[in-house]
């Protein structure tokens, strides 16, 4: 049972692999964790039915039910799992490190040590039928589906590092990989700009922008229109790889901890401290590079296991 008027030692903002996973390990260790679910209880990993390279499960899982047993797993060790989202926090150390969450109306749970594990929201593109058929072609990360479409044609939509690393990595394991870019020029590094050029089965289509999303119960091709002379054609494929960028979601702690150029929460190296003392991050949310639910299980752990450390020193 919760009791509001108790300074706690942990709470967990976030419920995907490293919220679940920094609640396993902090209630094993006795901190007592509050874990707070948000708007997307489960995170990312609920919009995917097959989770193919989470080890441990040799012929893949569906990402709900991969979820689904965290939480149980959580609730084992008694981690109190509330279904809010936070809406406010107040990281001020002037009350001696106690820090304090607020849930709409005003409520607030006060703790010494706060794991934020918020995560981070892939950008759409904005068509119909994209949101139907993610996880039926549609795709966001090119190192977990990419597999599926062995020897098949994919294409990539984006052209920056994330675009460029995903068609690379695509090229490899598909036959063809059509790679869509609105600009009639690259956003990525040189580096990457030279290694593509160099792959013989990456067909780049420069001012080109994506008109429709074609199949009835999955993804079977794309339309795309060319801005320059002005030919609409059609691309039949078994992959989508959007990669037109994520955004953390660190909204609310903007002016209050430190934050890159793009939003993700800076952590010292090695660790999951924040610039504030008891404030730590785990997950996508701190993570523009890695993004997938192993490291953010792993750095759950590593939250955890910060926290109890610093809670020993206090
Ligand atoms: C379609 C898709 C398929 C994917 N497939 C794979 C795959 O096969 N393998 C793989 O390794 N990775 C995959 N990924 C990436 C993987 O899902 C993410 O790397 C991982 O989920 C990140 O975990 P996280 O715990 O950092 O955050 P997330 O999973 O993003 O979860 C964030 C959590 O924070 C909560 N939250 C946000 N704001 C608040 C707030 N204000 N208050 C309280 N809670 C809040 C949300 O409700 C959510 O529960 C996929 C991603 C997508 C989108």
């Amino acid at each position: 049972m919760l009791n509001k008027n108790k300074i706690m030692d942990c709470v967990i903002l976030g419920s995907g692999p490293a919220g679940y996973t920094a609640a396993i390990y902090a209630a094993r260790a006795d901190l007592h964790p509050i874990l707070f679910v948000g708007m997307q209880p489960g995170g990312q990993l609920t919009s995917t039915t097959k989770v193919d390279n989470y080890p441990g499960f040799s012929a893949g899982i569906n990402g709900n039910e991969l979820m689904e047993n965290c939480k149980k797993q959580a609730e084992r060790f008694n981690t109190i799992i509330i279904h809010k989202t936070i809406t406010n926090v107040d990281f001020s150390d002037k009350k001696g490190g106690i820090h304090r969450v607020y849930m709409k109306n005003e409520e607030n749970i006060e703790s010494k040590g706060i794991i934020i594990a918020t995560g981070s929201s892939p950008k759409f593109l904005g068509m119909d039928k994209e949101k139907k058929f993610l996880g039926l072609g549609v795709s966001f990360c090119a190192t977990c589906d990419g597999f599926f479409h062995k020897e098949k044609d994919v294409a990539v939509i984006g052209g920056g590092d994330t675009a460029l690393e995903e068609a690379s990595y695509l090229s490899k394991i598909c036959r063809n990989v059509y790679l869509v870019v609105r600009k009639n020029y690259f956003r990525a590094s040189k580096a990457l700009q030279d290694r593509i050029s160099k792959i013989n089965n990456v067909n780049i289509f420069f001012c080109s922008q994506i008109t429709k999303i074609m199949g009835n119960d999955f993804l079977e091709g794309i339309q795309i229109f060319n801005t320059r002379n002005k030919i609409s054609r059609t691309i039949l494929i078994s992959g989508l790889f959007i990669a037109i960028g994520h955004s953390p979601n660190t909204k609310l702690f903007k002016n209050k901890l430190n934050l890159d150029e793009r939003g993700y929460i800076i952590v010292e190296k090695g660790s999951t401290r924040t610039n504030k003392p008891g404030i730590f991050a785990a997950g996508d949310v701190q993570d523009p590079t890695y993004r997938q639910a192993i490291t953010s299980a792993g750095t759950g752990c590593m939250a955890a296991l910060d926290l109890e450390k610093y809670l020993c020193l206090c």
